[in-house]
Formats: C-alpha cells, sequence, structure tokens
C-alpha cells in the first residue's frame, strides 16, 4: 500500500518564485493605477510575470527529489489545473511513498 509521509524539507525555490511573481504583477498594475506608466506597459509587465511563473513552476515541479532515496519524483497527472488549493503529493515509485512538500494548487 502506498505510504503518504510529510517531508521535512519545504520548497522555498518554489514559494518565493510564486510570491515574487505576484508581487511582480500586483507592482505593475499598482503603477499604472498611480499614473506611473501606461496601461500596455503595465499589461506587458504582468503578462511577462504570469508566463515566468508558469514556466518556473512546470520546471519546479519536476526538480523534486526523494528525501529518503533522492531519486526524482514526478508530479501528479494534471497539476496545473488543480485550481482548488488541495495539497500536490510527489510519488516516488522505488519507496512506494506520496510525498507532501506542503506544495498545493494555486489560490492557496
Ligand atoms: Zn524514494
Amino acid at each position: 500500500m502506498t505510504v503518504r509521509r510529510q517531508a521535512q524539507q519545504r520548497p522555498y525555490g518554489f514559494l518565493i518564485t510564486k510570491a515574487g511573481v505576484v508581487l511582480v504583477g500586483l507592482g505593475s498594475l499598482l503603477a499604472f493605477v498611480v499614473g506611473l506608466t501606461s496601461l500596455a506597459a503595465a499589461l506587458a509587465v504582468f503578462g511577462v510575470a504570469v508566463a515566468a511563473a508558469m514556466v518556473l513552476s512546470a520546471a519546479m515541479m519536476r526538480s523534486f527529489n526523494c528525501p529518503d532515496c533522492s531519486a526524482l519524483l514526478r508530479p501528479p497527472q494534471g497539476w496545473w489545473y488543480r485550481f482548488s488549493g488541495r495539497e500536490i503529493l510527489f510519488r516516488c515509485d522505488r519507496c512506494d511513498i506520496d510525498w507532501d512538500f506542503g506544495v498545493k494548487g494555486q489560490e492557496d
């Protein structure tokens, strides 16, 4: 039977990247609201931030290693459309463990 375990390490890079993108996105919109930049420039920065977030999180979802055997873990199928804020478990086939790194879907 597959075991579920809480990983001690936290995906700081993943969380910092998410927070940074949110800050850049909000900052660009704020800059437009207070009149520092044009709407086109603000939307361009916002779009780049969203695109960067998607590329970076996709790359990071494939860079988790098993804390026990250090094998590369695979993210669950369809993790990118889990917008419910549910936790995302990473599976190690070798150990038969579902690792919980504290990563959740969007909207958390
Ligand atoms: Zn393992």
